[in-house]
């Protein structure tokens, strides 16, 4: 990573902001954009010259294969302001790494790691205002490539547009969520490619997880697409139990998402000297679990909600409540996070990217 510019960026700049008509008290997630957006066109074999131009709608041939195929990728990351106005991200090397492995997935090229970070940079310099200080508020940064070759042949495209778009974000605090244990549908499948960021593999989980709305759960906890014994994920996060004092979480595999913030959790974890047992979790153990009372905590972890407290699940028609507990090991591991992500605190681990 490097802070001096070196990718050749055209950038023409919107003579209208819409800042002002924005309030920040009242943002629904990812609803409003900020005023500029990143973009980087591949044709002939290269990704040719970036451009930061105001944000606005693409025009696209309707044969473009991203409409019909699904050949596409994206990221989900933020950016925080501390009370300096200094500027900064978590990990972001995490996130285009795991970009690049979604796009090798999906037969789509690599993109490079200057224009990347060039780009990022820039961008956020010139929309910074949209980036409010104070603990919670952020910018949501979504980077995605889609296949724009027009096209309707069931094959890799060879024309995408990389792009990175911004949404400002305040801390969300979704409630305490109920999960449903599915054991007919899957996110996705051994050989697949649930470890991408591949847009198809939320499109998939759109229909149970409304199956499970209808019964009153706001999402599912994932099981193993083989057996349906084995729990994976919870949504659209990774999913961790806390069994008596050990933490629980299941190992990464090409059906479960390599999730930054599960495995910064897992790191802290470990320095806080907090027993962390990361292998297969069979339902059956959490309801042994939940049934004999050493079952203390179930939370969600990713970048949007930071960490997810889950106050209760069902499983075959049986709800189990879990007991909100002082101390809990969610707001410990979200307050740690954040204050990192905030420059509120000494970072040990060297995450944080100053932008
Ligand atoms: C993005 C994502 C996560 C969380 O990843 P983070 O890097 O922590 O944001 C977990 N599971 C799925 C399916 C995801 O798409």
């Amino acid at each position: 990573m490097k802070n001096s510019i070196s990718t050749p960026i055209e950038i023409s700049k919107t003579n209208r902001s819409k800042i002002e008509q924005v309030d920040f008290e009242n943002l629904n997630f990812g609803k409003t954009f900020t005023d500029h957006m990143f973009i980087c066109n591949y044709a002939n074999g290269v990704w040719e010259t970036p451009k930061i131009i105001p944000y606005g709608p693409l025009t696209l041939d309707p044969s473009s294969r991203v409409f019909h195929y699904g050949q596409a990728v994206f990221e989900g990351m933020k950016a925080y302001k501390d009370e300096h106005d200094d500027i900064f991200m978590f990990r972001p090397e995490e996130n285009f790494n795991r970009i690049n492995a979604s796009a090798k997935r999906l037969c789509i090229p690599e993109f490079p790691e200057a224009y990347f970070f060039d780009g990022l940079k820039t961008l956020l310099e010139l929309d910074s205002d949209w980036i409010k200080p104070g603990y919670g508020n952020s910018l949501y940064i979504r980077p995605f490539v889609i296949a724009t070759e027009a096209s309707v042949l069931a094959l890799e495209a060879d024309e995408y547009s990389f792009m990175i778009i911004c949404s400002p974000a305040q801390s969300y605090y979704a409630g305490e969520v109920n999960l449903l244990i599915e054991e007919k549908y899957s996110r996705s499948a051994s050989g697949g490619f649930g470890y991408a960021k591949a847009a198809g593999n939320y499109a998939g989980q759109f229909y149970p997880t409304n199956l499970a709305k209808d019964k009153g759960y706001q999402q599912l906890i994932w099981t193993d697409s083989n057996t349906h014994e084995y729990i994976e994920e919870a949504g659209t996060m990774n999913v961790f139990f806390r069994i008596n004092d050990t933490l629980r979480t299941a190992p990464i595999s090409d059906r479960i998402l390599d999730g930054i913030t599960r495995k910064s959790l897992l790191e802290i974890a470990k320095r806080e000297g907090i027993t962390v047992d990361v292998s297969p979790i069979r339902i059956s153990e959490i309801i042994t679990a939940a049934e004999n009372g050493t079952l203390k905590e179930v939370f969600g972890a990713g970048t949007a909600a930071v960490i997810s407290p889950v106050k209760g699940f069902g499983h075959q028609g049986t709800h189990y409540d879990i007991e909100p507990i002082e101390n809990s090991y969610a707001s410990f591991f979200k307050k740690t996070l954040m204050d990192i992500q905030y420059n509120k605190a000494e970072d040990t681990f060297g995450w944080r990217y100053k932008v």
